[in-house]
């Protein structure tokens, strides 16, 4: 019997030329075997509904009940509750992998900050601030996104599965010796290092989307040559962390394996896909990593309160079909987004990607748009396309092809490219 996917590729008419006809084919074949790669290995969500009432605080903006409110839009619109899905609840890291990255002391200071403790210590590491609040059970709840990252990342390394999801993770600004950036534990730089320990020569790419400067993970893999952090965000000069310049490209073994491309504020889909094109995908697929960790924070959408990208979220679809095409093995990592509604949309549309399924709204008529707000495109996941015009844009657009233009010239010819 012939394997539906090959009879469908058998089945393939086209009136094109030769070339053109084989191009298609070649195409349909890649995307059919990826799906077939997908609901045959299997995809992870990583989820607990109890972690998504986490609380910061009334005031604080992050809020992780953008994973709760992710996983009930991918059930909404029927992604979820495939056969090849897993939903892995997090269970509590193995305490003695943090110390990979994290200072200890800085780690049993974080365990008295968890028991409510308040000291003039533990703002000397960044622990009482209105950024890092003291919260009863923060320790407790980062060993949970912490185990959650982990274990998604050991299952892909295992061919256990072939894309995971990990709203709840991606706290990427945690350094090694003290919180900052509303992150305690990082969660991604622990995995990382405890995943290329045990797999010597695992090469991975990190590339994060977030449209803060990924400084945690940067710090953790800068000597590193296992490790490429690739880093698209909005400039230092206007954001925090203040840092991530085109300048800082690793050190010694890791010369040219750190890549950030800072932007202006005002940077659009189409400055930000030049960016993607010209320097992001070529130098992963000159990388040519085993397995990709990507950060998807939903911070860099036009519509989020903190910062001052434009983006919508066909970028960020497009960046993920992006990094699939160079690497099907992906793990994902939730990350910013504080506009909750439409960070709960871009993750929804990054999970059924990862999983080459078509969100549907089966409830579509029946409860509107109002299920998720007023505010909300009723009925459509999709952003409207959005362009920056004018001073700004040409500032945008300018700003990253300088930037390219560095990367081309100071970081390419490291890669053979
Ligand atoms: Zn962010």
């Amino acid at each position: 019997m012939v394997d539906p996917i090959y009879s469908h590729l058998l089945g393939f008419q086209d009136k094109q030329c030769a070339i053109c006809h084989i191009q298609n084919l070649k195409f349909i074949e890649r995307e059919l075997l990826e799906k077939h790669d997908v609901q045959t290995l299997g995809s992870i969500f990583v989820y607990s509904d109890e972690m998504g009432w986490f609380d910061f605080g009334p005031d604080h903006p992050f809020k992780p009940e953008r994973a709760t409110k992710t996983y009930d839009l991918c059930t909404r619109y029927g992604v979820m509750n495939h056969p090849w899905m897993t939903t892995l609840e997090p269970e509590a890291i193995d305490i003695t992998f943090l110390s990979l990255f994290h200072d200890p002391a800085f780690l049993n200071l974080l365990v008295e900050a968890s028991k409510g403790k308040v000291t003039l210590e533990l703002l000397e590491r960044g622990l009482g601030t209105p950024d890092n609040p003291i919260l009863s059970g923060i320790y407790e709840w980062t060993l949970l996104v912490a185990g959650g990252t982990h274990e998604a990342l050991n299952r892909l390394i295992r061919d256990d599965a072939l894309v995971a999801f990990n709203p709840l993770g991606g706290f990427h600004h945690a350094m090694p010796g003290h919180a900052e950036g509303f992150c305690y534990i990082n969660d991604i730089a622990v995995a990382i290092m405890h995943a290329i320990r045990r797999s010597p020569g695992l090469k991975i790419a990190y590339i994060d989307f977030d449209a803060h400067h990924g400084n945690g993970v940067q710090e953790a893999f800068y000597k590193d040559s296992d490790v490429m952090v690739v880093s698209l965000h909005e400039t230092g000069r206007t954001l925090y962390p203040w840092s991530g310049y085109e300048t800082e490209i690793g050190l010694e073994d890791g010369r040219g394996f750190t890549v950030n491309v800072p932007l202006e504020p005002g940077t659009d889909d189409e400055v930000y896909d030049f960016a993607l094109d010209e320097a992001v995908f070529p130098l992963i697929r000159a990388f040519s990593p085993d397995l990709i960790v990507a950060e998807l924070g939903a911070d860099a959408l036009i519509s989020d309160p903190l910062t001052h990208l434009k983006l919508t979220n066909n970028s960020y679809q497009r960046a993920v079909k992006g990094i699939m095409d160079i690497c099907p093995k992906i793990l994902g990592l939730g990350g910013g987004g504080y506009d909750l509604y439409r960070t709960a949309r871009c993750w929804t549309l990054a999970w059924s990607i990862l999983n080459h399924v078509e969100p549907t709204d089966e409830f579509a008529g029946l409860v509107g748009g109002m299920m998720f707000g007023p505010e909300m495109e009723v009925g459509s996941l999709y952003d409207h396309p959005y362009h920056t015009e004018g001073e700004i844009k040409e500032k945008a657009f300018n700003e990253a092809r300088r930037v390219v233009d560095y990367i081309k010239k100071e970081i390419f010819p490291l890669h053979g490219i």
